[in-house]
């Protein structure tokens, strides 16, 4: 019986506490350039403020590729007591440049290497030959498609990944665009063995739309709502808004809260703003006012130590 899987070792879900579900400690990708997240210590003080809002547990959602530090999370898991689960599996492809190792790699050669991240452990830094393997273990298996758009690179990971999680147990995280072809990536999991009731569909907020959200959540997939702090895009009252919507809809077993801050330049301790503690500290007690406190502990407890506890291998 795994449980959850984090950086320190397995443990009961009951555990865990309250769950981000969706944070990077590390994170370079040429998408975000000046947004580097690669400082271990500000990165373990941002934790820090995340630990200090209201959360005892984060997954860290960077996969493959993207300036993964494994043993980094081990230690500011330790310094802050925060749990934390690590992922494996690549982003979009956009995030990979043209000459990017992990190109060459075929769908059964992903599969091997998610595979051997879930059960031996992730490579100090990821590259083509990492032989060498910390200790350090995801728990969590990452794809990543386009904008109505599943690029050659990205259905080969999608099929790595059903592999992986089906080999494994592991939950599965999709980043989608705008929450498009949200339908047709749970179809095609679900034909490679993977249940809808094991994904959880990332940013599916920036697609506000309940009645979509309602029929993804009866097929069984997770919403991951992780778009507060982006006035530009979306005010945080819309996205109360969806909440509420999708509450009254039935949908409130299937919502998971993360902030995806993502950038330096949003990070405290990088010197942005406003940084991992808004999330707890600014949106939930709205949320909370808003769905009550029963909806808001299904999203920040129930709900994420359902997702991320592995399941038994088929
Ligand atoms: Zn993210």
């Amino acid at each position: 019986m795994i449980g959850v899987r984090t950086v320190t070792g397995d443990v009961p879900a009951a555990e865990l506490g309250r769950v981000d579900y969706h944070e990077h400690l590390f994170q370079v990708s040429p998408l975000l350039p000046g947004d580097e997240l690669d400082d271990e210590a500000a990165s373990g003080a941002e934790a820090g403020h995340l630990r200090d809002s209201g959360f005892e547990a984060m997954v860290d959602a960077t996969p493959i590729g993207l300036g993964r530090r494994p043993a980094a999370l081990r230690r500011i898991s330790g310094a802050t007591g925060l749990r934390i689960v690590a992922t494996t599996g690549t982003h979009r492809e956009q995030h990979y440049p043209a000459d990017h190792w992990l190109r060459e790699l075929s769908a059964a050669d992903r599969a091997e290497l998610f595979v051997r991240d879930l059960t031996e452990g992730m490579p100090p830094e990821d590259g083509p030959d990492a032989a060498d393997r910390t200790d350090v273990r995801a728990g969590l298996v990452k794809a990543g498609i386009g904008y109505w758009s599943i690029s050659p690179f990205e259905r080969a990971t999608l099929d790595a990944v059903a592999e992986a999680a089906s080999r494994t147990g592991a939950p599965v995280m999709v980043h989608l665009e705008f929450c498009t072809a949200a339908h047709e990536v749970l179809d095609l999991l679900e034909a490679a063995g993977v249940a809808a009731s094991r994904v959880v569909l990332a940013h599916a907020d920036r697609d506000p739309d309940s009645v979509l959200h309602l029929e993804l959540a009866a097929r069984g997939a997770f919403l991951g709502y992780d778009g507060m702090a982006r006035p530009r895009t979306r005010s945080d009252a819309e996205l109360v808004g969806l909440t509420e919507a999708v509450v009254d809809g039935g949908g409130a077993r299937h919502i998971l809260l993360g902030g995806d801050v993502a950038r330096s330049t949003r990070y405290l301790a990088y010197g942005g703003m406003p940084g991992l503690g808004y999330l707890g500290a600014r949106y939930v007690p709205r949320l909370r006012q808003a769905v009550g406190e029963t909806a808001t502990t299904r999203m920040l407890v129930d709900n994420p130590h359902r997702f991320l506890t592995w399941s038994t291998p088929a």
